[in-house]
């Protein structure tokens, strides 16, 4: 089945897809976007992903689209046509078309394009032996709990991490001396207290969806949750590590640059989590 977006209003092949060469997204990287997992016929967390959508577009003051209802209607229609019982919805909004110019157009309505793609969960082997991260000095701006399109920095991370052999980027604040988040997800550790630890919010880190479900399911099950900084070298000594995403749920850290962590596979309190996420995503 040929892939299909929604693009300003029209539901078109992928390859067939466009937006104009003056859209501000292009332009300017002056847009923001979301990420919604779709689990087998249903939507996880939406409410989440929406509201996050909202505080997103009033920090860069970018208009809806369209109101949240009619935005939640495209989704389902997306998916849909697209004919996916699991999916991943990428939703893109951007101040819109017009000619150049660096101040905001008057009178030019946000874009909307929406994209699936098929979810790819972590695999057997990252569940039962963990993944790779390399540290990266953290160089993004200073409104990261804003999910813009403008992802040069996390897009330069996760190449070195690449290159380095690992699968993620953990970004350290070299002034504050600690790792924010990674490239793409959340990073977290369970400490050598046994207390789980990860950046608190605020506008160093985006505020995942994952990450709010994760913490509180985390809370539930009486696991103590620090939200409180870690510097690498704490992530180096801690008994477990894990990183969480819309895309990559939680995924298991072994390795930190040359360190092992902990035994080398995946501690008790990231297996427990891997398992009531799980629980959670059939129960959405
Ligand atoms: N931090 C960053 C920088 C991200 O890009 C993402 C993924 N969008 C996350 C954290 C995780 O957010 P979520 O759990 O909402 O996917």
């Amino acid at each position: 089945m040929a892939r299909i977006a929604y693009v300003n209003g029209r539901y078109r092949p992928i390859d067939e897809a466009a937006v104009g060469v003056e859209e501000r997204g292009f332009q300017f990287s002056d847009g923001v976007y979301e990420v919604v997992k779709f689990v087998k016929g249903a939507f996880s967390d939406l409410d989440r992903h929406m509201a996050r959508l909202g505080r997103s577009l009033d920090g860069l003051r970018i208009a809806w689209p369209m109101t949240e209802k009619a935005l939640r209607l495209v989704l389902a229609e997306t998916v849909r046509r697209n004919g996916l019982r699991d999916a991943l919805v990428y939703i893109q909004v951007s101040r819109g078309v017009a000619p150049r110019n660096h101040l905001f157009p008057k009178g030019a309505p946000s874009s909307l394009v929406v994209t699936v793609r098929r979810p790819k969960a972590p695999g057997a082997d990252e569940i039962e032996n963990g993944v790779a991260v390399c540290s990266q000095p953290d160089i993004r701006w200073g409104r990261c709990d804003i999910k813009s399109v403008s992802l040069l920095a996390n897009v330069l991370a996760r190449q070195a991490a690449q290159e380095q052999g690992a699968r993620e980027a953990w970004l350290v604040d070299e002034h504050e001396g600690v790792v924010t988040e990674g490239s793409s997800s959340n990073a977290y550790i369970v400490d050598r207290e046994g207390r789980l630890r990860t950046h608190p919010l605020g506008e160093a880190i985006l505020g995942g969806v994952t990450r709010s479900v994760i913490l509180e399911m985390a809370r539930a099950d009486g696991i103590t949750v620090d939200e409180r900084a870690f510097t690498l070298e704490e992530a180096k000594q801690a008994r477990e590590a894990f990183l969480t995403s819309t895309s990559s749920f939680v995924t298991p850290v072994t390795r930190i640059d040359d360190h092992s962590i902990g035994n080398g596979h995946p501690g008790s309190v990231t297996r427990r989590l891997i398992e009531l996420y799980n629980n959670h995503l059939v129960a959405c």
